[in-house]
């Protein structure tokens, strides 16, 4: 296997941000409506519904917040130890409830976060409530939700669409995993909700390193089994191969995985675009993620998925050019790989 590349990583999150930019206009939107007024071919602009550049959405915020924890985790040694880790993951989520509510920033001590003084990024963009409840549970001191101390259950896409940072920097695909779950627990407490993000890092962390995808696949599956509670998560991953075992992916297949509100759902559909994207052309990748934004689901998150698995895999030369330029605040990406 090869090593990872920072640009590796870079095109990861990158993708993830352009597939959250363009799924963001239409998330509340029908699938009706989008091909009505839009049409099923993608978009020359990413910023099709406004001036450039095109925002991102409270997914690529958060997985910018979980790569700066990850990377100050790691920094400090401690990314190995289980409690420590959670303690600084935990933090990097208040950290980003911070750019969400003024008076959360000013409560907060010290500034160990680089990414708050990013002033685009004190913006709310739609986040989601079970996010947003979890993160004021810690900032008021509560204790670390965890998978025998759950604070609620539910299990929205809130955690698997910030876990990608997990599979890039993890030694090993069961370290990512193992990451993913810790970090998800901490504010989505359903197994569907934390295992579909840890089974996602899992499926980074093998595709950046040049693994193929059915292979990333069954080693995904072999550590999803180890976990009690897994039947939900198991389903969806079966659903999505069984929609593309032909080697492509019908708009009318991609529906029956579901709207993508809830993580099974959405790891469904990513996984579903992803392996049967072509990622050898700027053009197959803007159509596999056209793809997987224009249902009637939760758009940017479905976007946001499937743009940071084709992105561990594709070339630089397939990056979407246009759509890239498009994007806002690159320069914080850089400071998170
Ligand atoms: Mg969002």
């Amino acid at each position: 296997m090869s090593h990872l590349t920072d640009s590796l990583a870079t095109r990861c999150l990158l993708l993830g941000a352009i597939g959250d930019a363009l799924g963001a206009p239409i998330e509340f939107n029908k699938a009706e409506y989008i091909e009505r007024t839009y049409g099923v071919e993608p978009p020359e602009d990413l910023a099709f519904e406004g001036p450039a550049p095109a925002r991102f959405t409270d997914d690529t915020q958060m997985t910018l917040f979980m790569a700066e924890g990850l990377h100050r985790a790691l920094d400090a040694g401690v990314a190995g130890e289980r409690e420590a880790f959670r303690q600084i993951m935990a933090d990097s989520l208040v950290d980003w409830l911070a750019t969400q509510d003024r008076r959360v920033l000013e409560e907060l001590e010290d500034s160990r976060s680089e990414l708050l003084k990013f002033e685009d990024l004190h913006k709310r963009r739609a986040p989601g409530n079970t996010c947003l409840t979890s993160c004021y549970h810690m900032h008021r001191g509560g204790h670390l939700p965890d998978v025998d101390a759950r604070i609620n259950d539910s299990k929205g896409c809130g955690a698997i669409m910030r876990s990608a940072p997990f599979g890039l920097w993890a030694e090993s695909a069961e370290q990512a995993f193992g990451w993913a779950l810790d970090s998800g627990v901490l504010t989505h407490c359903h197994p569907s909700g934390y295992l579909s993000g840890a089974y996602f890092a899992a499926m980074i962390f093998e595709l950046a390193r040049g693994q193929d995808f059915d292979q990333a696949m069954a080693r995904a599956d072999a550590l999803l089994a180890r976990e009690p509670e897994a039947q939900e998560t198991q389903a969806a991953v079966e659903a999505a191969r069984r929609v593309t075992r032909f080697g492509t992916l019908s708009f009318d297949d991609m529906v029956t995985l579901g709207e993508g509100w809830v993580g099974e759902e959405s790891l469904a559909v990513a996984l579903a675009v992803a392996r049967t994207a072509d990622i050898s052309t700027q053009d197959g990748i803007r159509e596999a993620l056209w793809l997987a934004v224009r249902h009637s689901g939760d758009s940017d998150s479905t976007g946001a998925i499937a743009g940071n698995l084709i992105g561990a895999m594709c070339a630089d030369e397939a990056m979407p050019a246009r759509w890239l330029e498009q994007l806002e605040m690159r320069e914080a990406f850089e400071l998170s790989i």
